[in-house]
């Protein structure tokens, strides 16, 4: 398909050169390059397919579904109305002035698709074995092991990597070292990486209204981990103009620039979520297994969906966003800097969240440390005057 996709519109229609002495009929000028537009339709229909498929998870939910012999409900739209009319009160959580309403059942009383019952099931087990082995199988190593690969797989993959470099291209940096990164955030079991930045993407877009997927207004639990577990709900979240976040076609740039690799990862994705949980049973053995992998997830995965819900609900609002996103140093200490939420989305694209020298960001300071090095450049900061123009005036 790559080799199909850059052949000329002659040698893919199968047209013999013409005889020698024929007239050449007049081509327009780069004829033979690749035809941009019909670059970016193929490009279009990958992301339309991933966008629709989420990829090999889907493909595996629905098999393992199967297997089991379980009944599932058709994904299906949840009307605004039906959304409206839910029955709970609204209500602004401890310590915070945020209003909260829930908008749709967590468990009993809704439809469940294929893709949230492995999900259940999946989560259940992790959880299931992290607490019940977790403890039987401990030791200082045991828990080495899952701090390392949390700092592997949640610090470099998701905060470096999947968040600030792919997602917000805050920074570049040399192919290979891209590629190493990624996959450290594919380690996390949080998607490939362009079912990740394509969903982030939509939440700057539309944070806290009817379009975003996650947001705490729509419920604490729902902010945190219940939008995993209701595609139907996730997916019907809405803005009147663009959609939702299935609609959105645009491929991201990384996989623009490099589609081999992405297609790649996005296509074995799932080999290598068994690949890892097979490699640390078969290194580590039980503890290997239980810590290294299950517990490791679980809580690299909360972490990440802390930002989600935790830090749009406590904390400052320096800025003037018009979301409720915040600044909250207890989350930003858990998941390397990425709890100074406000800033992120004041500055989406800067590679530093933490904007004031006590705002501890170990994630910008590797990039710093990398940008010295030479191995990290166009590293994006806000300017003096941004920050000024967006800075929240208290009234005296
Ligand atoms: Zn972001
Ligand atoms: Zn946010």
């Amino acid at each position: 398909m790559q080799s199909a996709r850059f052949r000329t519109p002659a040698a893919a229609a199968g047209r013999r050169a013409p005889p020698p002495g024929a007239r050449t009929p007049r081509r327009p000028r780069c004829a033979a390059a690749p035809r941009p537009e019909a670059q970016t339709q193929q490009q279009r229909l990958e992301v339309e397919r991933v966008s629709s498929s989420q990829g090999s998870r889907k493909a595996v939910s629905q098999a393992f579904v199967k297997l089991l012999g379980l009944t599932t409900a058709p994904k299906r739209e949840v009307a605004a109305e039906e959304i409206e009319a839910a029955p709970y009160r609204p209500y602004s959580p401890p310590l915070s002035d945020l209003e909260v309403r829930q908008k749709r059942p967590y468990f009993r009383g809704r439809s469940w698709t294929d893709t949230d019952v492995a999900r259940l099931i999946f989560y259940s087990a992790m959880t299931g074995t992290s607490v019940v082995l977790g403890p039987l199988t401990y030791s200082p190593q045991a828990l080495e092991l899952m701090l390392a690969g949390y700092v592997i797989s949640g610090g470099l993959g998701i905060s470096l990597s999947y968040h600030r470099q792919l997602s917000h291209k805050s920074f570049r940096c040399p192919k290979p070292l891209e590629y190493f990164f990624a996959y450290c955030g594919a380690l996390a079991f949080e998607g490939d990486p362009i079912e990740w930045a394509k969903g982030h993407t939509w939440h700057h877009k539309h944070s806290d209204t009817p379009a975003d997927r996650h947001s705490p207004r729509d419920g604490l639990w729902h902010s945190h981990w219940g939008w995993v577990l209701d595609e139907s709900y996730a997916d019907s979240r809405r803005d009147p103009k663009s959609g939702s976040c299935k609609d959105d076609l645009a491929a991201p740039w990384f996989f623009v620039e490099s589609p081999g690799f992405y297609t790649w990862l996005r296509d074995t994705y799932m080999m290598h979520m068994l690949g890892q949980a097979v490699a640390f049973a078969a290194l580590g053995g039980l503890p290997g297994f239980v810590w290294g992998f299950c517990i490791r997830v679980l809580f690299t995965q909360n972490m990440t969906w802390l930002v989600n819900s935790a830090v749009h609900v406590w904390g400052d609002q320096p800025w003037a966003t018009g979301d409720s996103s915040r600044n909250n140093a207890l989350v930003a200490a858990l998941v390397f800097g990425d709890g100074w939420h406000a800033n992120h989305h004041a500055f989406p694209s800067s590679a530093a969240h933490g904007l004031e020298p006590w705002q501890v960001d170990p994630s910008y300071a590797l990039i710093r440390g990398m940008e010295a090095a030479g191995l990290a450049w166009d590293v994006k900061r806000p300017t003096q005057e941004q920050m000024e123009r967006l800075r929240r005036r208290h009234e005296p």
